[in-house]
């Protein structure tokens, strides 16, 4: 029944800027540890007679965040008014850029190549937050005021993956760019989903209900795919589909309805008499423009181009330090190495055990050494994975691999004369007879008894591989 559908997806995200201080004010932007109402100005309160004064920071950030979104910069913006009456706005309207924002026209290329345009970018202020306890509400405006960019995509996406593909991608250029901290659990990045169904090829699309507030990837992707099916089931019921806003509860899998729109929102907006338009000069956006760093799409290509696995980039790309250091990796050797790398990163690195080390701590010039070790047959794989984990340690940071593989006991055995020797001692054994009359009856599987042996004798250092070689010249 599905098939004969396609939804569209339209997604709204609210980026927390990682400032200082508030939009409009000199306190303290971050909350997360304070009291309520700890870190509030008189113009969070809205005291008459305060006046807002623009922090620069967050426009500088604001900036970095259009850029990341390849968005044009448009050097006037100007911010308005937004007004509804909710408790957790003691000004009755929320200052936003609704006529002219800072950021234009911009695209975010997905993993899977699929674009997603994007309208604009705007600044606003965050509000406060309620918290109902059941007959009344408490008002906490430490939030209130805090600088956020407010990015509005295109109808471009046509499938819950996609949405969330989109939203994970968001979430590496913001904190890429340095615009955002990225914090998904502290509300730093929300997600307003819209969602509208019609029939495959259709020239309208169908009503659209809005998804608010989500924070977290994997319901983005549970709460598209709902309300795909939702509104598919109403459809083929000839029933209508309702203009509204719905929540998403995470427990039950389901969006429940929270407010109709039946006519727009009007909020009359109209520009702020207290912030004067903001007139930015080419330069100084350049300037910010060429203090960019490289972008996921950009590791992207160049993995891509060197043959890491596309699943070890996509987990690789949620780790910037990491990133940065693997394309430092191939700069200095050549793709072989990288992969092997990038491998190490992702199968031991990431691996739960090893969280919270510092990911800075290794250098590319250590990182390449071992896997060039590694690859020499120096180091057994599970040797590789131990030096790996010890050059994160902080007390082996300037070390070379090598020394720290020698110092640990791990370097394998590859001198021949000192793998011959222990060879001989090993078929000198009683234990070693029968297996070596059964090697010479061509029982293969007698080669890995004595094999074993070996590598017992050279305490694990032996190279296996050499070693076997070794043996079956010595046994004829
Ligand atoms: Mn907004």
């Amino acid at each position: 029944m599905s098939d004969k559908y396609e939804m569209t997806i339209g997604i709204e995200c609210h980026v927390q800027l990682a400032t200082k201080t508030k939009l409009f004010s000199g306190i303290d932007n971050d909350a997360r540890d304070k009291e309520p109402n700890a870190c509030v100005s008189p113009g969070d309160y809205a005291i008459p007679g305060t006046l807002p004064v623009l922090n620069e920071a967050a426009v500088g950030l604001a900036i970095r965040g259009g850029l990341a979104l390849k968005g044009k910069v448009n050097l006037k913006s100007r911010f308005d008014r937004k007004h509804y009456f909710y408790p957790d706005l003691p000004g009755g309207y929320q200052r936003t850029q609704f006529f002219h924002p800072i950021i234009g026209e911009g695209e975010v290329v997905l993993p899977n190549g699929n674009r997603v345009g994007i309208h604009h970018a705007h600044l606003e202020e965050d509000a406060g937050k309620l918290t109902h306890f059941g007959d009344y509400s408490l008002v906490d405006l430490n939030r209130a005021g805090t600088p956020l960019i407010e990015i509005v995509s295109h109808p471009d996406i046509h499938s819950a993956e996609d949405a969330r593909l989109f939203a994970e991608e968001l979430w590496r250029l913001m904190t890429y760019s340095g615009a955002c901290l990225g914090d998904l659990y502290h509300g730093n990045m929300r997600f307003d989903v819209n969602v509208s169904v019609a029939e495959k090829g259709a020239k309208e699309l169908g009503i659209r209900t809005e998804i608010k507030n989500i924070n977290s990837f994997r319901s983005i992707e549970r709460a598209a795919a709902y309300e795909f099916e939702r509104h598919v089931a109403l459809i083929e019921n000839g029933e209508a589909v309702k203009r509204e806003t719905r929540g998403w509860n995470d427990a039950t899998g389901k969006t429940t309805g929270q407010r109709s729109k039946e006519t727009a929102d009007d909020y009359l907006q109209f520009p702020d008499s207290d912030v004067p338009p903001l007139n930015l000069t080419k330069e100084y956006v350049d300037e910010i423009a060429a203090k960019m760093p490289k972008l996921p799409q950009d590791y992207r290509a160049v993995f891509r181009e060197a043959g890491v696995a596309d699943k070890t980039i996509e987990t690789l790309l949620d780790h910037q330090v990491l990133a940065e250091r693997l394309g430092q990796v191939l700069e200095i050797t050549d793709m072989k190495i990288t992969i092997k790398v990038a491998n190490l990163f992702v199968g031991t690195l990431l691996a739960e055990e090893n969280s919270g080390l510092n990911y800075r701590a290794a250098s590319a010039e250590r990182l390449a050494e071992l896997a060039k070790m590694n690859e020499d047959g120096e180091l057994s794989s599970t040797a590789t994975k131990q030096v790996l984990v010890a050059l994160y340690n902080k007390n082996n940071g300037e070390k070379l691999t090598k020394a720290l593989a020698k110092e640990m006991n791990l370097l394998q055995e590859n001198n021949d004369a000192a793998l011959g020797a222990i060879i001989d001692e090993v078929l000198a054994d009683k234990a070693a007879a029968s297996a070596i009359a059964d090697i010479k009856n061509g029982e293969q599987k007698a080669i890995g008894f004595l094999i074993g042996l070996i590598m017992k004798k050279s305490q694990g250092k032996a190279n296996p591989g050499r070693a076997r070689e070794l043996l079956l010249k010595k046994i004829g």
